[in-house]
């Protein structure tokens, strides 16, 4: 037996939810939102010339940090963007989590976390959730490597009250705090304004939720410029070009409607709020999502078996086989029509 293999950085990879090939589904198991991309998009890929390909795009990404910038009240040396918040959070733990002390965050959390964490060899220690799904804040005022909390939190769509997360960024001045708003236009309240006063707050956020570009990979973090200069640092690294020409170019326009993507937001809180009465009618309960999904068990019928149920009538949602939340399904929330078709069909399977 040859030896390299003791030497290869062995990992158990992230699971993305599936993104099946047919057609005529209703996908509802990675959070994308239903809705198209503001007009301007579809404006800048027709215009595109496929020329400009010629040349590499420019490593600052400085239009679409200018334009976030712009719409978020910020100097453009208070934005970081990559591809895709993931990118921007992989970068991030990169940068930050150097220390021999452990990581925090949430035992029923974004599941990337843990991965980047064995991936860099980053010490990490999870903290669980009380009964209601929301953290305890007292466990992330210990001795720690640095800190990362998604508000709302995923897959419980979960917002910590006022004032929690605040409390763990002022007592742990040591560490970075890296808060993934992954879903906060959803209706949550954003930790931004504190980034002036807290030197150790790290605030990302994506377009890949609320405004309909998963497929474009635009993430990006906010905070001091000295963090911002850090992050950069270790892009120009590993890979200084990382989003391409087309895209910055794209990203510019989603941000500069931003009438377009108030509407749309407001849409699928809309459509949220609906679809939680009619499952509490069906007899499920869940947490007050604040997110583009909600997280629903029902108090009969098991998570697994409404799965797989709703599968095979095209419906596809999202099931964790892990503790705790083995009898949950993370439900996206759809158009209405898209909510209509899925509430029909718990209808029969629930009555079955
Ligand atoms: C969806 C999601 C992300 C990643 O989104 P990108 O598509 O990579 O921008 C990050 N954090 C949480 C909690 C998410 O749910």
């Amino acid at each position: 037996m040859s030896s390299w293999e003791a030497y290869v950085r062995k990992v158990v990879p992230y699971v993305p939810g599936e993104q099946p090939k047919q057609k005529d589904i209703i996908k509802l198991n990675t959070n994308e939102n239903p809705y198209p991309p503001a007009p301007g998009v579809e404006k800048v890929l027709r215009d595109f010339s496929a020329d400009e390909l010629r040349l590499y795009p420019d490593p600052e990404i400085r239009d679409l940090v200018d334009a976030i910038a712009e719409q978020k009240g910020l100097a453009s040396n208070q934005v970081f963007v990559g591809v895709g918040s993931d990118d921007v959070l992989a970068m991030a733990f990169l940068t930050f989590f150097g220390s021999q002390k452990p990581v925090l965050f949430p035992d029923i959390t974004y599941s990337f976390y843990d991965v980047w964490a064995e991936l860099f060899r980053i010490p990490y220690e999870v903290q669980p959730l009380d009964e209601n799904f929301s953290i305890v804040a007292s466990d992330y005022c210990k001795a720690n490597g640095g800190i990362v909390i998604p508000n709302p939190n995923a897959p419980t769509g979960v917002e910590e009250p006022d004032g929690v997360l605040e409390e763990i960024i002022r007592n742990n001045p040591d560490s970075i705090v890296i808060i993934d708003e992954a879903y906060v236009d959803f209706g949550a309240k954003s930790v931004l304004p504190l980034i002036d006063t807290y030197d150790n707050l790290l605030v990302v956020q994506t377009f890949s939720k609320s405004r309909s570009m998963a497929g474009s990979r635009i993430g990006f973090a906010m905070g001091n410029p000295k963090l911002i200069q850090y992050l950069n640092d270790c892009k120009y690294s590993f890979n200084s070009y990382t989003m391409d020409r087309l895209t910055i170019l794209l990203g510019k326009a989603a941000v500069e409607d931003q009438a377009y993507f108030s509407e749309q937001v407001e849409r699928i809180i809309d459509t949220r709020e609906w679809t939680k009465k009619q499952l509490q009618e069906l007899g499920f309960t869940m947490p007050d999502s604040k997110a583009n999904f909600v997280f629903a068990s029902h108090k009969r019928v098991d998570a697994k078996t409404i799965f797989e149920e709703l599968k095979q009538r095209g419906i596809f949602v999202r099931y964790f086989n892990k503790p705790r939340i083995d009898n949950c399904l993370r439900i996206t929330i759809g158009t209405n029509q898209e909510m209509e078709a899925l509430v029909a069909a718990l209808k029969e399977i629930i009555n079955q």
